[in-house]
This record gives C-alpha cells, structure tokens and sequence, in this order.
C-alpha cells in the first residue's frame, strides 16, 4: 500500500514549487494587451526586477526560458568570428559555450570540472596571456545547477579588471536569482542572464537579460536580429513592441505576485539570509547521514556551495534507488544527476531547495530522503533531522 496520497512536491532545481499565490493571480480572463492594467501593471514589473538582481541599469523581459535569455546575451553582445573565455564549472557553462559555437563564436574553455569553483588565478592568466585582446566576453555562471558550486562573481571580476582587460562579464544566474545573495552593479557583472521559473517562483516561460551601459555600447557592433534585439524591448514606450508581440499575458500577473512576495513582503536580503539557513540545514543533514555511510555532499568546501541547490553523492546505485524511491512511494521528486556520466549518474541526486519554501517543505524532503533510506537499506547515521532542526530553530 502506498503512502503517496496528498500533495507532491517537487525538490528539484528548478522549476521550484509554485506559491498558490501566484497560480491564483494568472487565472484570469485575458487582458487586453495594448493598453490598460496590463501595460500599468508590468510597468511596475521592471523595478523590482532590477531590486532582485541590485542593478539601476536596463533589463529586457522574453518570453523564453533560461536558454532565451542565454540566446539574448549573446546576440546582443557577440558576432561570428568573436572569442568568448568560458569558466567551464560544472555543466551548464559548457552547453552555453555549445550555443555560441553554434553562433560561430570561438571559445576558449577553462575546466574546472564536476567539484570546483572557477579560479580567479586561472582567468587571470588566461587574460594576461590574451595580449591581443581577441577575448570579447568572460562566460561564468554564478551557481552551476548540475555540479552545485557557486562561484565567487567578485572575485572573478577583481582579476578581469587587474588584468586590465576590456573583455565583458557576463553572469548566469538563473539558477541563483532570488535565492543567493547577487549585487549586479557592486559586483561589476555587465550582463546577468536569469529565468522566471526558479528562485523567481512563476512557471518555467519568461527569462531575463541585465545589462549595463559596457554591453549596451557592445550592443552597437552587433546585429542581434529583430526579435533578440534588446533595444528594442526596452526603448520603446509601445507596450507592444517591448516583447516584439503579443506579451505573456498571464505569466506577466503570475511574476507580479511573486515579487510582491519577493520583494515587498520579504525582501531580497531576507530571502538570501532564508536560503542560506535551509542551505545550511540541507548540509548538515547529509553531513550526518554520511557519518555512518557513503553520503556526501558534491562540494566540499563550504564557501563555494549554493544556496539554491545541493548536489549529493552515494554509494553505487543509491541516489537513483533513493530519487524512485521518494517519487513513487512519496510523492517528493528530487533532481538527476546532471553532467555526472555512466556509473556516476546513478551515484548522484540534487535537492533544489530554492523559491518558496519553508521549514516544512524543507524538513519533509529531508524526512523522506531518509525514509527512503530505511526502506532501501542504505547505511547511514542518525540524528540528521535534528541537526537540520538544530540549524533551523537558530535562524534569526
Ligand atoms: C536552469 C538553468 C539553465 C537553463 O534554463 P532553461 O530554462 O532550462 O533553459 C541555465 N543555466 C543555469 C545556471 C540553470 O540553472
């Protein structure tokens, strides 16, 4: 007899759970899109996206998810025959290196590899060693979703400028916007690429491109085609014209309500110090599971994990038997193993822990994860949960 009755819950990174909130505010007739509370309303869209990302400068809204907004960058910013450097840390800067060779973009890639952060000395050489400033664009993404490292964006900016080179840096956050702590405009990133459907809370159609005065002047050697274009999407005063068509109405309404909640209800300083409390809870539970057994986390250096993902590694089989288990038997469906090939795509599960989330959603993917345990026979220490509970009870 199974136990799966009620409601599920997804764990993975991204998309995240849904507030009820924000399904309720999508479901409503259509609006008209010309004129009238639509355009009203995603007027106030744009500076609380910019609160989110802590920028004062442009951000161009597509309907697109996270591989539209990698799209967008690039074509505002490069052409054929371009040079990009790429941190390759984890999976997810590789394949958006694949999207700009399929551009004609030249890439030079620095692998860092499944467990470790980009070394600042590694793009500060690659720079130096670039004399003849052929580098257009430094690639990085602030966390990798696959491998669950999060790179230090600062500091990887701190070398570009001690190399004294001009190239740009662009920052994919769009598996941490919303949930670790992110300040565009401090941190010297001149593009952040980001998606709606993750710390943003609303479902996966809406993606995001930041970008500051560098990459609008980047923008002018460049032909982005009508579409990409972000100038047009955001110098514009036709409603129309800014998502080059018809908007995404109602995903509009749902992302509203979510930075109602986000922004104005929590506050994004908030929300960062939320996530880095469940983070910490999620750690020290694995750390304990492990002390007994193969469980361990993918990160071993504390300084440079996510908040928004955890990426876990265990003996043979056992994170795919825990993931079926927990989704089959339990209703809790947690993240595969991406960019982990062969035997190690078995040996490795996510939990996502980003958007909206609370000590019970948190706590019960941690329950389950170990129920799932005891039902499969998988060795492992106890006194895990207190020890997230410990973590949680301190949260101030
Ligand atoms: C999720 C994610 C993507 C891809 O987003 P899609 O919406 O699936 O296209 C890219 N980069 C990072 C860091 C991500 O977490």
């Amino acid at each position: 007899m199974s136990l799966n009755y009620g409601r599920p819950q997804v764990s993975i990174p991204g998309p995240s759970i849904i507030p009820d909130r924000v399904l309720n505010a999508m479901h409503r007739p259509s609006p008209n899109i010309y004129e009238g509370a639509l355009v009203d309303m995603v007027d106030t869209i744009y500076p609380d996206l910019k609160t989110v990302a802590q920028t004062k400068h442009e951000v161009a809204i597509y309907i697109a998810n996270g591989h539209g907004a990698w799209e967008a960058g690039l074509r505002n910013t490069l052409k054929a025959g371009d040079k990009v450097l790429i941190l390759g840390t984890g999976k997810f800067p590789i394949t958006w290196g694949e999207m700009a060779r399929s551009h004609g973009i030249k890439t030079q890639i620095i692998e860092f590899g499944m467990q470790e952060a980009a070394d600042p000395n590694a793009l500060l050489e690659a720079l130096e060693q670039d004399s003849e400033n052929e580098i257009k664009a430094v690639l990085a993404v602030q966390t990798d979703t696959a491998s669950s490292v999060k790179n230090d964006i600062p500091a990887l900016r701190k070398v570009i400028d001690q190399a004294n080179h001009d190239a740009l840096f662009m920052v994919d956050c769009i598996a941490s916007l919303g949930c670790d702590e992110y300040k565009m405009d401090e941190w010297g990133a001149d593009v952040t690429i980001a998606a709606c459907q993750k710390g943003l809370m609303t479902p996966a159609g809406i993606a995001f491109v930041y970008f500051n005065d560098k990459a609008s002047d980047a923008r002018k050697r460049v032909q982005p085609g009508e579409y990409w274009d972000w100038d047009l999407r955001t110098k514009t005063d036709m409603f129309y014209r800014k998502f080059d068509g018809t908007s995404p109405t109602h995903h509009l309404y749902g992302l509203r309500e979510a930075l109602d909640i986000l922004v104005h209800e929590e506050t994004i300083e908030a929300c960062w110090k939320r996530h880095a409390t469940f983070a910490s809870s999620i750690w020290s539970a694995i750390e304990h599971w492990g002390k007994d057994g193969d469980l361990k986390l993918n990160i071993t250096d504390k300084s440079k994990r996510s908040t928004a993902v955890t990426t876990l590694a265990t003996a043979s089989d056992d994170a795919t038997r825990i993931r079926e288990w927990c989704e089959q038997k339990a209703g809790l469906t947690l993240g595969i193993a991406l960019g982990f090939e062969g035997e190690a795509y078995d040996s490795h599960l996510r939990i996502g822990h980003m958007g909206h989330l609370n000590p019970p959603m948190v706590l019960g993917a941690l329950a389950t994860i170990e129920t799932a345990m005891k039902a499969l026979k998988i060795p492992h220490n106890e006194g895990a949960l207190s020890a997230a509970a410990e973590i949680l009870a301190h949260h101030d």
